[in-house]
């Protein structure tokens, strides 16, 4: 996710200016993962709403197996109530799945999130070694996944991963629309 706080520009959700272009695609060459990634990102919307609970921007995340779209861990943005700047959903998605399967590689997993991840993020992706990300709604001012950035398929990194961009976009990103609209009201 984009971590963002509460005004900063790269708060605001990519609401009104669609992506000026879209990131590059690759699809995804496992079908039971693809079969199973709108009820994957599904569970990140879930996530997502249990980040706004705790008043944290609503992205969540989640990670689930390539062969059969089994989910391995799942996580929401805890940068507010953890006081972690480090604590978005990936993050703590790869950091849990990791745990569950005993190893820092993660490349049979897939990677999924409502948002287009940030530097951070992205570069967490590459350090699990991730086998692909999947995400929602595009964030122009902070994605490093196409928009202001692409991470994934950076020649100079040590790894490169294929990224699927616009899953359920519209829902992901009114998520975070009406988050920062209730933010806003007075
Ligand atoms: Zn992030």
């Amino acid at each position: 996710m984009s971590a963002p706080t509460p005004d900063p520009p790269t708060s605001e959700p990519p609401t009104s200016e669609p992506p000026t272009s879209e990131p590059p695609t690759s699809e995804p060459t496992h079908p039971a993962f693809a079969a199973a990634l709108p009820v994957l990102m599904g569970t990140a919307l879930d996530e997502a709403a249990l980040a706004a609970a705790d008043g944290d921007v609503p992205v969540g995340a989640v990670v689930a197996r390539l062969s059969d779209g089994d989910v391995v861990a799942r996580a929401h943005n805890e940068r507010e109530r953890t006081a972690d700047p480090t604590a978005h959903a990936e993050v703590l998605a790869l950091r849990r799945a990791a745990e569950a399967i005993g190893s820092w590689r993660l490349g049979d997993c897939g990677l999924v999130v409502t948002l287009e991840p940030c530097a951070m993020c992205a570069g967490a992706a590459v350090s699990a070694r991730i086998g692909l990300v999947a995400f929602g709604a595009s964030d122009p001012k902070a994605g490093a996944l196409g928009s202001l950035y692409h991470l994934g398929v950076d020649p100079r990194l040590n790894h490169e991963f294929p990224v699927v961009p616009g899953v359920r976009a519209d829902e992901c990103a009114e998520v975070l629309e009406a988050f920062f609209r209730a933010r806003r009201a007075p």
